[in-house]
């Protein structure tokens, strides 16, 4: 990615020098995230070149020297692997020793974001990643499979971290605003929390169809005015409005919606606004202080979130439909389809296969996929 509002550019890099502890991916997936659109609009500030791609799965091609994982296992040549994004948080600083938010410690780096491509070969859509020393690597266990752990993708991680914020407690209601990945994964991990009534809200209509796979319990659309889903999910709550919101959609509207849709002492989290998407007026007594309501950002993710998200994958995998939400795979020459598609919503997930050789999907080019949504 050349630059904001490029088209995007094939190059080749150079192969790294592996030191003690780095690795080097041929990489099966790397997904297209929101997150892809907003940097391609340059609304992060990034050192463009960039290779984006920041949550992928690959095949561990050579490691320098011995790699163990958190638990003391060898990571080995051969293995099927994820990594975390995020590397280098510091824990030396005030954010990640006084205030304890590692996640936003100034030293974190992010692979498909913050690196150059000046730097190497730091992105997921690229043929092999370059894993420096420390980069956290997760052997996916049999019983997961690659598709299962990127069709969450990063959304997964996300979606954990703002769930867990939200401390649901067994049949609560939630709302769920926004049915892009990371809202289909809060539903599916508010579901599998044993949350009460899970009401999804957005578009489009095929989006919301999902979520009710996912486990949401009554999708609302967008199409509806904001009064008659509000009088809606309060005639599913008693009258009184959910227990928790979370906030999913990036769109400012919805925190003021959330904050309207939430009932009296509840609980809202917001994760959506991961770019600077406008202001919104709220009214501090009616919204708030009168409310007596906990209203809580949720900014990255931990190690712990990545990790809980392979296993919890590979647990429920068989429950929640994760693979199905890749509605298209693009080799690298067709990646300027592939933001297209997530950014006019014709895709859930997009991914990106640079090595169609390895995943089977040579044949099988831009659009298809499980499930093919249109805009
Ligand atoms: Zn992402
Ligand atoms: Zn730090």
């Amino acid at each position: 990615m050349p630059g904001a509002n490029q088209p995007l550019r094939l190059a080749s890099l150079p192969t790294p020098y592996l030191e003690p502890g780095a690795a080097l991916l041929r990489t099966l997936y790397s997904e297209v995230c929101g997150t892809d659109v907003h940097l391609h609009h340059g609304k992060l500030d990034v050192p463009y070149p960039i290779i984006p791609g920041h949550v992928s799965v690959g095949v561990v091609e050579t490691t320098g020297g011995r790699i163990k994982d958190i638990e003391g296992n060898y990571i080995k040549e051969g293995d099927v692997v994820t990594f975390l994004d995020v590397h280098e948080t510091c824990n030396n600083c005030y954010q990640c020793l006084v205030a304890r938010q590692p996640t936003r410690c100034p030293s974190r780096k992010v692979y498909g974001i913050t690196y150059s491509a000046k730097d190497g070969l730091l992105g997921g859509w690229a043929e092999a990643i370059w894993l420096k020393p420390g980069v956290k690597m997760i052997k996916l266990p049999k019983e997961l499979t690659p598709e299962t752990f990127i069709g969450g993708g990063c959304g997964l991680v996300t979606a954990l971290h703002a769930v867990d914020m939200a401390q649901l407690r067994l049949g609560e209601s939630v709302a769920v605003l926004g049915v892009g990945p990371v809202g289909q994964s809060i539903v599916a991990f508010s579901s599998l929390s044993g949350a009460g009534e899970i009401i999804a809200v957005g578009a489009p209509r095929e989006r919301l169809d999902f979520a009710r796979r996912m486990g949401a319990t009554a999708a609302l659309g967008l199409d509806l005015p904001a009064n008659s889903r509000l009088e809606t999910v309060r005639g599913l709550t008693g009258g009184r409005g959910v227990d928790c919101v979370i906030e999913a959609s990036g769109a400012p509207d919805a925190i003021k919606q959330g904050l309207d849709m939430v009932r009296d002492g509840g609980r809202m989290i917001v994760c959506g606004h991961y770019t600077d998407n406008g202001a919104i007026e709220i009214n501090p007594h009616w919204h708030i202080n009168r409310k007596h309501v906990e209203l809580k950002g949720c900014w990255g993710s931990r190690y712990d979130h990545f990790h809980r998200s392979v296993a919890l994958t590979a647990r429920y995998g068989h429950l929640k439909p994760w693979a199905e939400m890749v509605s298209g795979r693009y080799p690298l020459t067709n990646a300027d389809q592939a933001l297209m598609a997530v950014e006019k919503q014709t895709a859930i997930k997009a991914l990106i296969t640079p090595n169609p050789q390895l995943t089977g999907s040579g044949k099988k080019e831009a659009g298809s996929g499980g499930m093919r949504l249109t805009g």
